[in-house]
């Protein structure tokens, strides 16, 4: 598909812009440029396709994404190698969870050539928007809604792809402190049957009251149980968790349809398997942890995700009072995969993996 090229009229003035990306934090720094690619089955699907300026979409107030939620989003980052060259980590696999996550809402595929195309020529077009920061890089947010004007109950007919650029900070600004974690009690994320794989909006929204009491309670994020026995853990608001004991094995939950399948959990499978470490994909219990936790059995607990890349649980708190997960602070071997897979994703050690796609 040929892209069309729109010129921005104006651009943000280099001071003005250099002064955002000195100090961009995580997510509220946007860069000049987006992507939108048009859907219509009328027209035989994806139909056009243009790099221009960032600015508001018009929608249709009838339009069933604002009705229905039929959307989905993708969470990945664009690194500076030392030299320059732009690159970005296992895009592919963010390719192949968009258009799993458009299967089960019922969206239209996005052929993987032209997601990761969007994603070159924006991040080319945009780099001089690169936060020249300790940990800086670019978090990009490919994403796909029903934009078809119809109040009934289908799958649209007419969807929009966009692609926009946040220019980030280190998600820590001294490290990774350990994490205070709430277990949720009564509010669960996904169900079996339901949406938990997909990454779509719903599930975010759903996740915002649980959230908020986290933080009402002195926490940093909340921790859902299966939906059925309320028992199993199945993971953060947004990141995989991992537990380390003290025979050496790793073990993180499976993936059974309600744990979505982040691409940090996959490298660190791998990584931690290449350790000689045993690591076992099975269900772990919220009293287990707890009584491993207080034993000394268990050391340590990760969570792990694109933006946070890996990061330790400190504490573990719900209405049943707490539990400190080893010493309290970062883990050996949640430090050791932490800085291994950061080497990797920047280009510092040798990607024997074949992770790390140079964009230059
Ligand atoms: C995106 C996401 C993750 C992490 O996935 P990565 O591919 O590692 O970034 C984990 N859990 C949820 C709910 C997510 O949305």
């Amino acid at each position: 598909m040929l892209f069309d090229y729109i010129t921005h009229p104006s651009p943000t003035p280099e001071a003005e812009r250099l002064a955002a990306i000195a100090d961009p934090g995580f997510g509220k720094c946007f860069s000049d440029h987006m992507v939108v690619i048009d859907y219509d089955e009328a027209k035989g699907g994806w139909f056009s396709a243009a790099l221009g300026p960032r600015k508001p979409i018009p929608l249709d107030p009838a339009a069933s994404v604002l009705h229905y939620a039929q959307e989905i989003f993708e969470g990945m980052k664009a690194y500076k190698l030392d030299g320059g060259t732009m690159a970005l980590f296992r895009p592919e696999e963010n390719a192949r969870r968009f258009n799993a996550s458009a299967r089960r809402m019922a969206m239209p595929e996005l052929p993987e050539k032209l997601f990761l195309e969007s994603i070159r020529k924006l991040v080319e077009q945009d780099k001089s928007w690169f936060p020249p920061v300790e940990g800086g890089s670019f978090y990009l947010r490919p994403f796909m809604f029903a934009s078809e004007a119809f109040l009934g109950v289908r799958p649209a007919k007419q969807y929009k792809f966009v692609v926009i650029i946040s220019p980030s900070g280190s998600y820590f600004k001294r490290g990774p402190a350990p994490v205070k974690i709430w277990v949720s009690q009564d509010y669960v994320r996904a169900a079996p049957g339901g949406t938990g794989a997909a990454k779509t909006g719903g599930n975010y929204a759903a996740s915002l009251v649980p959230q908020a009491e986290a933080i009402e309670q002195g926490c940093d994020q909340v921790v859902f149980l299966d939906a059925v026995e309320r028992k199993w853990i199945e993971e953060l608001g947004g990141m995989n968790l991992f537990y380390v004991f003290d025979d050496g094995s790793v073990v993180t939950p499976p993936l059974t349809g309600t744990i979505l399948p982040g691409i940090t959990r996959d490298s660190l499978i791998q990584l931690i398997r290449e350790e000689g470490l045993e690591l076992r994909e099975e269900p772990y219990s919220i009293d287990q942890w707890r009584a491993d936790a207080e034993s000394g059995k268990l050391l340590e607990t990760m969570a792990c995700g694109t933006a946070a890349v890996v990061t330790p649980v400190g504490t573990v708190a719900s209405h049943d009072g707490e539990f400190t997960i080893g010493s309290g602070g970062p883990g050996q071997l949640t430090m050791k995969l932490r800085e291994k897979l950061v080497a990797i994703q920047r280009g510092a050690m040798e990607d024997t993996h074949g992770w790390v796609m140079k964009l230059d």
